[in-house]
């Protein structure tokens, strides 16, 4: 299994964010993806490869271009009018009936956020690109025939929207890597007209609301997701077990709202409801958003996991039999996430291996 990494995702570095009412250092920190490389390198998962470029069209397709080239040129056009050096912090939001489109930088970055933590610093833009580039990276890799790639992505991508950033996220990773083994032409047999039926499985603790939205109104992506009820847990505003999809879409969402201190035994048994559900739509791919803090001592989550459960997680995964993408996401209790990783990798390869034997 390839390891799609950059180390531009270093240039991403915003020092503090607001959280539970303190400003507190930032979640997203660098030293995250550093302990994940070192770990799936010590777990001798497969070579570490740089992400191809791709360009910016895998990106267009499934972002608005007003919202791209507001990130593109967001940090510099708030540091001219003013702005503090630190990172875009945005401060008003268009909730509700206030959809007017300013044009000064920090009421921009209110008009394309639905929350405080996706923080813009100078090197944002290099870094939400280089990720993207991992994503489509590794779905180009299992397009190519290999049995499962790792986008070691950062930041993460699953909380944005075609238009909006939110939740450490700018560009979603997995919705264009999953966008991208759509109709991507290597695909289908060489005939582009075959449009391939991509399942993107999310199992970070947070429910991927971007991911959701993005493919909302598709029947070509299942989307499903098992998270923390967004009656209490981040993003609340979506997630609910009512939320199926909308026009062609209608039963191709698919969410697992679950209680607080979920235990090992009790997420195998709704993995195996989404993995059962997955197979039912007998997609081309899979493309994993696999976030890690629903590990118990995970500071963002509530849920009960151990780590005995992850390398389950991986050999469940694997017994889909499906090309499968792992595009990272979440994973903030940093002394077992490296290792939580490994082991859904880990998990996931020696399934692979058994059944080859
Ligand atoms: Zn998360």
């Amino acid at each position: 299994m390839h390891i799609v990494y950059s180390a531009a995702h270093e240039k991403h570095r915003p020092e503090l964010e607001f959280y539970e009412g303190e400003l507190k250092h930032y979640h997203d920190a660098p030293e995250r993806t550093h302990i994940v490389l070192e770990a799936v390198r010590a777990a001798n998962l497969g070579p570490v490869v740089l992400p191809h470029d791709f360009g910016i069209e895998p990106i267009l397709a499934v972002h608005t271009p007003d919202y791209v080239a507001y990130l593109q040129g967001a940090y510099r056009n708030w540091v001219d009018t003013g702005g503090i050096p630190a990172g875009v912090y945005p401060d008003s939001f268009p909730v509700r009936r206030m959809s007017r489109r300013p044009t000064r930088p920090s009421a921009l970055a209110g008009y394309y956020s639905f929350d405080i933590t996706a923080i813009i610093v100078e090197g944002t833009w290099d870094a939400a690109y280089q990720s993207a580039q991992c994503a489509v990276t590794a779905a180009a890799q299992v397009a190519s025939g290999q049995r499962a790639a790792f986008a070691l992505c950062r930041p993460p991508g699953h909380h944005a929207h075609a238009d909006l950033s939110g939740g450490y996220c700018f560009l979603n990773n997995a919705a264009i890597a999953a966008d991208w083994l759509c109709r991507s032409p290597e695909r289908g047999a060489g005939n582009m007209a075959v449009v391939n039926r991509v399942a993107v499985l999310d199992i970070d603790f947070h429910h991927g609301n971007g991911t959701q939205d993005i493919f909302y109104e598709r029947a070509d992506v299942l989307y499903l997701s098992i998270h923390g009820d967004p009656d209490r847990q981040y993003p609340y505003y979506l997630g609910g077990a009512d939320e199926s999809g909308a026009g062609e879409g209608v039963g191709y969402t698919v969410n697992y709202p679950l209680e607080a201190c979920v235990d090992d035994q009790r997420y195998m048994q709704v993995l195996g409801e989404a993995c059962q559900r997955v197979r039912q739509y007998m997609p081309a791919y899979l493309v994993i958003s696999l976030g890690v803090d629903t590990f118990v001592d995970d500071p963002l989550g509530d849920f009960a996991l151990t780590e005995a459960v992850y390398a389950r997680i991986g050999a469940c995964l694997a017994q889909l039999n499906l090309p499968t993408v792992f595009i990272m996401e979440g994973g903030y209790a940093v002394s077992q996430l490296g290792k939580n990783v490994a082991s859904v990798l880990t998990g996931f390869n020696d399934i692979n291996g058994n059944q080859g034997q």
